[in-house]
């Protein structure tokens, strides 16, 4: 049994979080330390570690998980200028909280994906 993070704290509005938007599948709220002016957490509601724990049953959750960020983009009205989604996947991929997130990140000209 996976160790659960302070992610899911969140979920269950244990602790403070700006959440943005909930559902039966996933949660979205602003990361505390935010590197754009928009910058969202996308998280299932069932803890996942890692990507490289994604079984075929959370397919409807990482599905919910892209069609919230694209409307999550529309309402930070950031859709038409452009963003970009980032999950990181443990060590090497730069992964600090071991609960699966895709980065929504936009509002500023982002550049290059610099890997
Ligand atoms: P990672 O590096 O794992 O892909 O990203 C983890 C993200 O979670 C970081 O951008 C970090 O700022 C954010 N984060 C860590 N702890 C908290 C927290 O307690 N609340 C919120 N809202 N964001 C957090």
């Amino acid at each position: 049994m996976a160790e659960e993070t302070i992610f899911s704290k969140i979920i269950r509005n244990e602790i403070p979080a700006d959440v943005v938007y909930q559902d039966d599948l996933v949660t979205a709220f602003r990361d505390i330390n935010p590197r754009a002016p928009s910058h969202i957490l996308i998280i299932p509601n069932k803890l996942i570690p890692t990507v490289n724990d994604i079984e075929g049953e959370d397919e409807a959750a990482l599905g919910r998980m892209f069609t919230v960020a694209r409307k999550l983009a529309a309402d930070e009205g950031i859709a038409e200028d452009g963003y970009r989604l980032i999950m990181n996947c443990n060590n090497h991929g730069g992964q600090e909280v071991y609960h699966i997130h895709m980065h929504l990140v936009g509002g500023r000209p982002l550049g290059p994906m610099l890997i």
